[in-house]
């Protein structure tokens, strides 16, 4: 970790000013710390707090921070207008609540008025966000005006959103584009000492019962925030358990802060002990849908992100995966390292059933296959002599042992189409090559995470023999099943010991695979492409 980094965490308010304007520029050395700080978010809890000019939200954000530092609650807020560019109302708000928390370190406000040059208000906001949850804040309240497409977007970034409405605000409800109103988990009714608060009231009611059918019903708050009513009210909406499963609005690339390691694997771990505060995670990519929504909770401490290759009831066959859209979806979680589970057959007596090997190698028999990110004019090739993450590859292979399975290190991982397997032809060519297992899916997914710098590595569990062996039409379907069963087991108790074991830091090369990779000249790059590929390749053509 660097010195600013280091100060970060240990509390440096200053440091953290510094690195929060060192983000909105894009100052290479404030992303450069952004991103070793990366692995210590997801902490805090990501509040949005929307509502038109004019609806009181920043004193309800006050009075909020204000009830948060009572109950010894660290707080950041992000306050964003981008309507204010002219009139600097925002630079005037954000004055007056500096002198009101100024002498405390422990609120944390950074108010954005600009959009921007690069990347986005989105886009700064979720980087903002991810510092001040990284330097240990346990609120983080974004606070934006409910007018644009950005601010549902920003909305979106927040875990719990607020959509705050006054009386005698002329429409009243409809006032507020129909977007921000389907994104409220709570309403609050502010100066609801105002006449016509009850009509405000009435109005939601009608809404939600229009909506009716759409998972559970918002709270509806009344709130007088000059008068600090309803706050303890608000604050505990605001601090409740995620509602689950919860479709979050995370729009890609432009959060990441939700997981740092990744499990790709079947649904059934989903149910693993111990994986806690689960959400479910849709996620549209510039490649388009990946398999299934991600699955993002904590387990054993750390934060995790679940994705069930085949999709839920397995309705993908390997060749109809869009390994793209999964890998870009991880990344765009923020996700640094994938562990791979996958069923194998084995092409060496030496494997054998219910054993699992974490190949190094990969063998490449699929065809057709969508296996880059790149092209459409940015041309990068990055090398893959090495295609597994040896630091990955090591903490899984100690995870097998300490969850008492017999594993092996090292081989090759034969990638086939599929979906049928392979003929007896096939398979004794595989042998004679040396091949030691065989797949359908993790080559490109390794291939791809490379591209995307995320370390990869594959636990393959043994199911049986493939078609070379003797006893391969001997073993019944319920052997095999049974297999399936006892191999899915083992994998919960693998995933568990080595998400335990990854250090927070990585020390391998994965997360500069592309420092040498693109060779197309930087200024002939496509913008269409640049937007595309997006936080695959945004730092190294800043
Ligand atoms: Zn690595």
């Amino acid at each position: 970790m660097n010195e600013w980094a280091s100060k970060i965490r240990a509390g440096d308010a200053r440091a953290l000013a510094r690195a929060a304007t060192g983000i909105e520029n894009r100052d290479p050395l404030a992303l450069e710390t952004l991103e070793q700080l990366r692995p210590f978010a997801g902490n805090a809890r990501i509040v949005g707090i929307t509502g038109a000019p004019g609806s009181g939200k920043s004193t309800l954000v006050d009075a909020l921070a204000l009830t948060l530092r009572r109950r010894g609650k660290t707080v950041g807020i992000i306050a964003i207008d981008p309507t204010s560019r002219v009139s600097g109302g925002a630079v005037l708000g954000d004055r007056i609540r500096m002198q009101r928390h100024h002498a405390d370190p422990g609120v944390f406000i950074r108010s954005m008025a600009t959009r921007g040059s690069l990347g986005g208000l989105a886009r700064a906001t979720a980087d903002l966000a991810l510092l001040m949850d990284a330097a240990g804040r346990d609120y983080v309240v974004i606070e934006t005006v409910g007018v644009g497409q950005d601010e549902i977007e920003i909305a979106g970034l927040a875990q719990i959103t607020v959509v705050v409405l006054v009386p005698g605000m002329g429409d009243g409800v409809q006032s507020l584009k129909a977007g921000i109103m389907e994104i409220a988990d709570v309403f609050v009714v502010n100066k609801a000492d105002l006449p016509d608060a009850n009509a405000v009231e009435r109005d939601i009611a009608l809404m939600l019962d229009l909506a009716e059918g759409q998972g559970s019903r918002p709270p509806v708050i009344r709130a007088v925030a000059t008068e600090g009513t309803g706050i303890a009210e608000l604050l505990e909406a605001v601090s409740g358990p995620v509602s689950l499963p919860r479709q979050s609005r995370l729009y890609s690339g432009e959060l990441k802060l939700k997981a740092e390691i990744g499990i790709i694997g079947g649904s059934g771990l989903y149910s693993m002990p111990g994986f806690e505060a689960q959400e479910e995670v849709s996620i549209e990519t510039p490649f388009g849908r990946p398999s299934e929504n991600f699955v993002v909770g904590k387990l054993c401490g750390r934060q995790v992100a679940f994705l069930a290759r085949h999709g839920q009831g397995h309705r993908l066959s390997p060749s109809e995966l869009n390994f793209r859209a999964n890998i870009y979806g991880m990344k765009s979680l923020g996700v640094e390292r994938i562990i791979s589970l996958s069923a194998v057959g084995s092409l060496k007596e030496k494997h054998r059933p219910l054993d699992f090997v974490i190949p190094d190698q990969f063998f490449d028999r699929t065809r057709g296959r969508a296996s880059t990110f790149f092209g459409e004019g940015l041309v990068a090739h990055i090398a893959f002599a090495d295609p597994v993450c040896p630091e990955v590859a090591g903490v899984v292979e100690e995870a097998c042992r300490a969850a008492g399975v017999n594993v092996t290190r090292g081989g090759t991982y034969l990638c086939m189409e599929g979906p049928a397997f392979s003929t007896k032809a096939e398979s004794e060519v595989y042998r004679s090559w040396g091949m030691d297992i065989i797949g359908m899916t993790n080559l490109q997914e390794a291939k791809l995470a490379r591209e995307a710098e995320i370390c990869y590595a594959t636990v393959a569990m043994v199911t049986d023999y493939d078609c070379w062996h003797p006893d391969h039409d001997a073993v019944s379907v319920e052997q095999i099943v049974s297999n399936l069963l006892k191999n899915a087991a083992n994998a919960c108790k693998v995933v568990a010991e080595a998400v335990t074991r990854l250090p927070a830091a990585r020390a391998c090369k994965c997360g500069s695979a592309l420092a040498h990779a693109i060779i197309t000249d930087r200024s002939a790059v496509p913008e269409a492409t640049r937007r595309k590929l997006g936080i695959l390749i945004e730092k190294y053509l800043v």
